[in-house]
């Protein structure tokens, strides 16, 4: 398969290994990087380098931030007593679009899933429950609403109810999850609106 020689072949290589890159398309994106300005494809490496010794997560709800605490966790005028639990950053950054939530997040960095061999260890709970306190007025359970976002959903619930802190659910029948950054932002905030106690 070695057609291009070895520094094409392993830049194909390392571009299929991204999810949704298929061998075609990384050959593809290889030859549009190889015919780019080389100041654009310094660019695009540095970026990358960048992002990966700068970016980590938030000590306080997980996301991703250069600084922390992040500054959605930093805001004095949010409700601090207010958590939103989400799936995935990308969904935190949707349902801040909308503007209408004024709390905080907590980004569990995906749902359990025994199909994927994903468990309850495998994502950020523990740093959530550290958070909650006699001062937690609601936690909102914002994940998907695909069998794994409705388990990790009832899991928390089952977690976070005795502590006596009140636990809503977003409304249902909203695409949330994986497809949630395409929700327009009207129904985010009537799903987020339309919330009911769990
Ligand atoms: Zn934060």
């Amino acid at each position: 398969m070695n057609y291009y020689g070895n520094y094409v072949t392993k830049l194909i290589e390392e571009l299929s290994r991204l999810p949704g890159i298929g061998g075609k398309t990384a050959q593809r994106l290889a030859f549009y990087i190889l015919n780019m300005p080389k100041e654009n494809a310094e660019q695009l490496a540095k970026s990358i380098i960048e992002a990966k010794e700068n970016v980590k997560y938030c000590s306080i709800c997980c996301n991703l931030t250069d600084e922390d605490p992040c500054s959605v966790c930093r805001n004095p005028k949010r409700n601090h007593n207010l958590i939103m639990v989400v799936e995935e950053p990308r969904d935190m950054a949707a349902y801040e679009k909308t503007k209408e939530f004024n709390g905080l997040y907590h980004v569990l960095h995906g749902a359990i899933s025994p199909m994927k061999d994903i468990t309850a260890e495998d994502l950020r709970i523990k740093e959530l429950l550290a958070r909650l306190n006699e001062n937690t007025e609601e936690v909102i359970l914002a994940t998907g609403t695909s069998i794994e976002g409705e388990t990790t959903a009832m899991y928390l619930c089952r977690l976070i109810k005795p502590l006596g802190i009140k636990v809503s659910r977003i409304a249902n029948g909203v695409p949330v999850g994986s497809d949630l950054e395409y929700v327009d932002e009207v129904t985010l905030s009537r799903a987020l609106e339309g919330r009911r106690e769990m």
